[in-house]
């Protein structure tokens, strides 16, 4: 089975975006290549309407958590908040976070979760502190978790050695730093752009068999990473070619690669 290993069913939620506004064609598209188990899927919720949603997909897996784009709005931070609102905003986020507490319980792995210096500007102090509560109640639910870690590959590899969670670096696509993930046993999703990026490349040749994963990151993610339209129908073939490029440089068949994945992806979840 071809398994989707983290996915956003039309993430424009996750941006901020009303869940009146998702786009009905893309959710009833998974929905449907979901239920007639074409497509196994990690599908991300960004917040608990969101979660719900998702929920009305029979046979789905879910992930639940604050993405750290959504660091300011989480904390109703703005351009006039100061640095001696911190303790107020730290407050607010371990609150709000511990509010949703049911939510981190009902998905099968927490995330995405992280922190961003490359595609978002919110306050890097505010993202660490989201990400470790975060992480804190992770660890307290016993829950994996899926990371994103642009721009901030170095700190968050520290950051993790002080939890024992299993983890899950999405889509890694930094040209360093990557031993202090393997060495703390992570798991690896490659991503849609495993023909063309360096970092995407060593993450195929570097990462045991029995740690590495598959992804798109939605169907807007693989749109930008391979420049043409793509909908949910297409995603099983798109990910046999990834799974194609593991078996190549693992010098083994692809049926037995897509065997390995599915089982590293119901050992990451520990179902
Ligand atoms: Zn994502």
């Amino acid at each position: 089975m071809i398994i989707d290993s983290h996915t956003h069913i039309d993430n424009r939620s996750s941006l901020g975006i009303g869940i009146e506004e998702r786009n009905p064609a893309e959710f009833d598209d998974f929905k449907q290549c979901i239920e007639e188990k074409k497509l196994v899927v990690l599908a991300n919720a960004a917040c608990p309407a969101e979660f719900d949603e998702l929920s009305k997909i029979g046979g789905i897996f879910t992930s639940f958590g604050i993405h750290p784009w959504s660091t300011h709005e989480f904390c109703h931070y703005s351009d006039e908040s100061n640095s001696a609102d911190y303790k107020q905003i730290q407050g607010h986020i371990q609150r709000e976070v511990n509010a949703m507490e049911a939510y981190y319980k009902k998905a099968h792995a927490v995330g995405e979760i992280g922190m961003d210096s490359v595609w978002c500007t919110c306050d890097l102090t505010l993202q660490r502190e989201l990400f470790m509560q975060q992480l804190n109640l992770a660890e307290k639910l016993g829950k994996p978790v899926i990371l994103h870690t642009k721009g901030q590959e170095r700190e968050i590899g520290e950051i993790l050695r002080h939890y024992s969670v299993k983890k899950l670096v999405h889509w890694y696509s930094c040209e360093q730093y990557l031993e202090n993930f393997i060495v703390q046993d992570c798991y690896f999703t490659v991503g849609p752009n495993y023909t063309i990026n360096n970092a995407v490349k060593n993450i195929i040749s570097s990462v045991p068999l029995g740690r590495i994963l598959v992804e798109t990151d939605g169907i807007s993610a693989v749109e930008w990473a391979v420049g043409r339209k793509t909908k949910a129908a297409d995603i099983p073939a798109m990910l046999r070619g990834a799974i194609e490029a593991i078996a190549g440089s693992k010098n083994i068949s692809a049926d037995f690669a897509e065997k390995s994945i599915e089982e590293n992806f119901y050992r990451f979840l520990e179902i």
